[in-house]
């Protein structure tokens, strides 16, 4: 066939793959979605810590507004720089559709390159939903706090939704149809959410690690090096479990 002249993530690969299918790539998808299902994924959450360890006790927690409403005024009463900006934090709290904005998820990525690279916010702020709160003034207050910590887990796809199982699916048929293909020697960031509506279990886990630095892209793309890349849980011994 030669070289395809065709970005790794143009559909129009699934039509290539349809020249030696025995079936229309949809169905093929739908199967793979389905036999996905027996599989485990390494899967990511980007997150800002004080202690990885409580995850590898507790597991990764749905979004609960409550506890986060919680740690926020807990974080106004420590910081004397943001009492100005708490009426404006009430006010937004009363927003019943931003407090709700993610509640009962949880968000995992497939590839944690990304979120070290362009979406840093999850380890330098810890969370949209404190940042919807504060806004860029508790910036820095959320800095000074925790450590950029990357989780590492075994997801079994059981667990996702099976939408996303077949988008997973789609995803890799491709990819495999232009590996097969075009015999490239470069793999493209895979940007794919899984979304899923129960907590992590501690049993998921297998790993952590502390990116030595973020991009932020709230401020310019700036690198932001990490100052201690080590938590309790790192110097418990215990940073290698995957
Ligand atoms: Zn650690």
């Amino acid at each position: 066939m030669g070289e395809q002249d065709l970005c790794h993530d143009d559909h129009t690969w699934l039509k290539v793959a349809e020249t030696v299918l025995s079936r229309p790539h949809e169905e093929i998808v739908e199967q793979l979605g389905d036999d996905l299902s027996f599989a485990s994924m390494r899967a990511f959450h980007a997150c800002r810590a004080s202690d990885a360890g409580v995850y590898f006790r507790e597991g990764i927690l749905r979004n609960n507004p409550d506890r986060l409403a919680a740690q926020l005024t807990a974080l106004l009463d420590e910081e004397p720089d943001l009492a100005h900006h708490r009426a404006q934090v009430e006010k937004l709290l009363a927003d019943q559709k931003l407090f709700d904005r993610d509640k009962g998820r949880v968000y995992l990525t497939a590839d944690d390159k990304g979120l070290v690279e362009s979406a840093g916010h999850y380890l330098l702020y810890g969370g949209e939903w404190f940042m919807c709160m504060l806004g860029f003034a508790g910036h820095e207050a959320l800095r000074k706090r925790g450590v950029p910590t990357m989780l590492q887990l075994d997801l079994p796809l059981s667990a996702v939704l099976t939408h996303e199982r077949t988008q997973l699916s789609q995803v890799l048929l491709q990819e495999w149809v232009r590996i097969k293909v075009n015999r490239p020697d470069w793999v493209p960031d895979l940007d794919f959410t899984f979304c899923l509506r129960q907590d992590v279990p501690p049993e998921w886990l297998v790993g952590h690690y502390h990116p030595p630095v973020v991009v932020d892209a709230h401020h310019g793309y700036i690198k932001r090096k990490t100052l201690d890349p080590f938590c309790p849980h790192c110097r418990a011994g215990a940073g290698a479990e995957g």
